[in-house]
């Protein structure tokens, strides 16, 4: 996997995200190697013809836009530029970092899966409306058993709309 960094990116993002570099490395051995690329422009060098990912934290909260892989040039570009953002003040932790990579990554979200009401109960009523959408089920990975204390899983109180934890 290719990345580099904004040079403007907060000192402890970037920290997070090396730190959680190296965590997939140890989980991982020999599966997966991070290489670290230049960036010139606001791009990986190389982009678009090389894929990478572009690692930030100039934007608003956690998110990564765009999907990676050694994929043709126009799939890779539908998203346009590919990258991963760890805003300070929350998500610019070492499990945010995890995180996000995971979906770097391919993985989707626990909390998501097809077979999650065999092991969850959804409070809708309780939920925003702008974040159903992260609970509604989607196609991913699901073989092994539910895991609630997956890094891929939302806490349990995410999304809600008043205090009442329910
Ligand atoms: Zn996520």
């Amino acid at each position: 996997m290719r990345w580099c960094y904004d040079p403007r990116i907060a000192k402890k993002s970037l920290e997070s995200f090396r730190i959680a570099v190296r965590q997939y490395e140890l989980a991982f051995p020999g599966c997966i190697s991070f290489v670290e690329l230049g960036q010139r422009n606001g791009n990986c060098v190389g982009y678009p013809e090389v894929s990478s990912f572009y690692v930030k934290s100039s934007s608003g909260g956690c998110f990564v836009n765009g999907l990676l892989g050694e994929w043709p040039k126009v799939a890779r570009n539908r998203w346009g530029r590919h990258a991963l953002n760890l805003a300070p003040g929350g998500c610019d932790t070492v499990g945010v970092a995890i995180h996000e990579l995971g979906h770097v990554l391919g993985m989707g979200h626990e909390q998501k899966r097809r077979d999650r009401d065999n092991s969850v109960r959804m409070n809708w009523s309780n939920i925003r409306e702008s974040w159903k959408s992260q609970f509604t089920v989607a196609d991913g990975y699901t073989s092994g058993r539910y895991d609630y204390d997956s890094i891929m899983h939302y806490p349990m109180y995410s999304g809600q709309v008043g205090l009442d934890r329910s």
